[in-house]
């Protein structure tokens, strides 16, 4: 989608230093880190959210990017989040799983 940041992120158009890539995602340093660690795993394909993502083997892509990212620079401990429309908190409607480490990290989250 032309006017989606991530489309642009994704298809490297805005130059963006990516941690992981590979043929389905891409996963990035977030903008307004919340720990030492917070990074976005974002499919190159422009889906909404998980409430649209239909493809199970992007489903399945997408945790292989966490995985793969969460390995490449060092973290064992990560939380994932994918927040679902705008009450929980999505502010950018292209699907994302945040990887947030680096801190310990209280449990149930606000
Ligand atoms: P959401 O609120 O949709 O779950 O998460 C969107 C995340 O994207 C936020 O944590 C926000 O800081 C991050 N973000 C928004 N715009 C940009 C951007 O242009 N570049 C990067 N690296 N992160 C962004
Ligand atoms: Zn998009």
């Amino acid at each position: 989608m032309s006017d989606c940041i991530f489309c642009k992120i994704a298809n490297g158009e805005l130059n963006t230093e990516f941690v992981y890539e590979n043929d389905y995602v891409v996963v990035f340093k977030d903008l307004n880190p919340t720990a030492p660690y917070h990074l976005l795993c974002v499919p190159k394909t422009h889906v909404e959210s998980l409430a649209e993502l239909e493809d199970e083997k992007l489903m399945a892509e997408l945790l292989k990017g966490v995985k793969a990212a969460a390995k490449k620079v060092g973290l064992t401990d990560y939380r994932t989040v994918i927040n679902t429309g705008k009450e929980a908190g999505q502010s950018v409607f292209h699907i994302h799983f945040h990887i947030i480490g680096g801190r310990p990290l209280n449990w149930p989250a606000g």
